[in-house]
C-alpha cells in the first residue's frame, strides 16, 4: 500500500455540514482566508451520530468535499474526518476518510492492567519530578502517585485508540491518514500535566497523532457561546500548547502535532484566547465547529422568505413538538431552559427578521434566543426526515444561503481565531 505521509497543516477548520449542501460556500471561506493571506485547510467532519440520525453515508461528504474543491479549483490539501469513531463504527468510514477522530472517551477511568501500570511508570522516570515547559513560566510537579493514578486513568483508553489504529493502518496503510485522538466528550476537564502523560502513553503505543483534543475546562454547549472562565481557559490552554511541545521532542511525536478544539460550534469568547496563544508559541491549531452550517441553512431559508420562512417555521414547530426525543442525545451538551422556547403558534407569525434575528448568534441583539438556538442546532433530524422537500429549498434558495454560510464561517470563526481580527456581525465585509 501506498505511504503518502499525509500532513495536516499548521491550520485547519473542521467544518461540518449536515446535509452535504454547503460544502463550497464552506470552502469559500478558506479561499476569502488565503486570499488574506493565510493558509487554512478544511476538513470535512461528521460523525457516526450525525450519519445515523440522518440516514447518511460517509461517501456522501467525500463526495461533496470532492466536488467543492474541483469546483474552486482548491490547490491546498483538504481532509475528510470521520468524527468520533470507535472500533465498532469505524468499518464504513475506512475508504471515504482520509482523517480518523479516534474517540476513546468512554474507556477514560476503566481498569488498566496493572503490569501495564507498572511498566508505564518504570518507562517514564522523566516525567516524575518537576518539569519545566518552554515558554511558562509555571512547573510540572509529577508525584509517582499522580503518574500511576494518570496510567489508571487513562491506558486502557489509549490501549483501546492503538487498536482502532492499527485497524485503520491495516486497511489503508500507514501514513495515509491523519490520525487524531479526542477525549472532550467526558465528564472531566484533563488537566495540562493529565496532557502530558496522555501523549507518552500514545507515543508508547506507537500512534502518530497529528491532533489532540482534550476536554477543556468551562463549557462547551452545542452552538452556544462559551460558559466558564475565559482566562483560565486561556491559561490551561497556553499549558498545553507547552505539553505538546514539550512531548513532541521528548517521545517523538509527529512535529505538527497540536490541539484540536472541539467547539461544539461558536465558542467566540474564547477565540481572542485562541488566537493569542497559538501565535505566543508559533503553534497550530484544529478547530472544530460542525453544526453552525446547519443553522445557517436555516439563517437563509428564513431570510429568503416565501416557502423557505414557511418551512423554517415548520422545523421549529416538529422539533417543539419532538424536542425531548431530540435533545436526548446531546443532554450533556445544551442548556435549553423550556420557558424561554416561543409557542410554534407564537413563530407561526414571525417575519423573516424575527425569526433570524432570535436564531443568529448575535449576543448584542436583545432578541436573540440562546434556547430557540440549541434546540434547532440538534433539530436537523426533522429536516432530515422531510428529505427532498428540504433539499429543494435549499437548491432553490442556494445563493441566500451560501453568502450566510461563507460570512458566518469567515468572519464569526476563521477571522478571529487563524487571522485575528474580531468577529464581525452578518453582512459586514
Ligand atoms: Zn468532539
Amino acid at each position: 500500500m501506498e505511504n503518502q505521509n499525509l500532513k495536516l497543516n499548521r491550520y485547519s477548520i473542521g467544518t461540518g455540514d449536515r446535509f452535504s449542501h454547503q460544502a463550497k460556500a464552506q470552502l469559500q471561506a478558506c479561499v476569502k482566508a488565503l486570499d488574506n493571506g493565510v493558509e487554512i485547510v478544511p476538513v470535512w467532519n461528521k460523525s457516526n451520530r450525525e450519519h445515523a440520525i440522518i440516514g447518511s453515508e460517509p461517501a456522501s461528504a467525500r463526495q461533496a468535499a470532492d466536488a467543492a474543491v474541483k469546483a474552486l479549483a482548491w490547490k491546498l490539501p483538504y481532509f475528510c474526518d470521520a468524527d468520533h469513531i470507535t472500533l465498532a463504527t469505524v468499518d464504513r468510514f475506512l475508504a471515504p476518510c482520509d482523517f480518523f477522530t479516534i474517540d476513546v472517551a468512554d474507556f477514560i477511568g476503566q481498569p488498566a492492567d496493572a503490569s501495564d501500570i507498572g511498566l508505564f511508570v518504570k518507562r517514564h522516570p522523566e516525567l516524575l519530578g518537576s518539569i519545566q515547559l518552554a515558554g511558562v513560566d509555571e512547573t510540572f510537579d509529577i508525584a509517582a502517585d499522580d503518574l500511576r493514578q494518570a496510567a489508571q486513568k487513562f491506558l486502557a483508553a489509549i490501549k483501546k485508540a492503538g487498536e482502532v489504529y492499527r485497524k485503520i493502518v491495516a486497511a489503508k496503510g500507514e501514513g495515509s491518514f491523519i490520525p487524531e485522538v479526542s477525549m472532550d466528550e467526558t465528564d472531566r476537564a484533563q488537566s495540562p500535566a493529565e496532557l502530558l502523560i496522555i501523549l507518552a502513553a500514545i507515543a508508547d503505543e506507537g500512534i502518530p497523532i497529528q491532533t489532540i483534543a482534550p476536554k477543556f475546562s468551562g463549557r462547551f454547549n452545542k452552538g452556544v457561546d462559551y460558559v466558564g472562565d475565559v482566562a483560565q481557559f486561556e491559561r490551561e490552554f497556553s499549558l498545553d500548547i507547552a505539553a505538546i511541545a514539550y512531548a513532541v521532542r521528548q517521545f517523538g511525536l509527529p512535529a505538527n502535532l497540536k490541539l484540536s478544539v472541539h467547539s461544539g460550534s461558536d465558542k467566540f469568547s474564547i477565540y481572542p484566547a485562541i488566537h493569542a496563544s497559538i501565535k505566543r508559541f508559533n503553534a497550530g491549531v484544529h478547530l472544530k465547529t460542525a453544526g453552525t452550517t446547519w443553522l445557517e441553512e436555516l439563517i437563509g431559508l428564513a431570510e429568503a422568505g416565501g416557502d423557505g420562512l414557511a418551512l423554517a417555521k415548520e422545523i421549529y414547530a416538529e422539533a417543539f413538538a419532538h424536542r425531548e426525543e431530540l435533545c436526548g442525545p446531546y443532554s450533556t451538551v445544551i442548556d435549553i431552559d423550556p420557558a424561554r422556547l416561543p409557542a410554534p403558534s407564537e413563530v407561526r407569525g414571525w417575519t423573516s427578521e424575527q425569526y433570524t434575528s432570535a436564531l443568529r448568534h448575535d449576543q448584542s441583539n436583545p432578541v436573540y434566543n440562546s434556547s430557540l438556538r440549541q434546540l434547532l442546532h440538534v433539530g436537523f433530524k426533522v429536516a432530515a426526515k422531510m428529505g427532498r422537500r428540504y433539499f429543494d429549498l435549499l437548491e432553490a434558495n442556494e445563493s441566500v444561503i451560501a453568502k450566510n454560510v461563507t460570512e458566518n464561517l469567515y468572519n464569526r470563526h476563521i477571522a478571529p481565531v487563524f487571522l485575528g481580527v474580531p468577529s464581525r456581525g452578518q453582512g459586514e465585509v
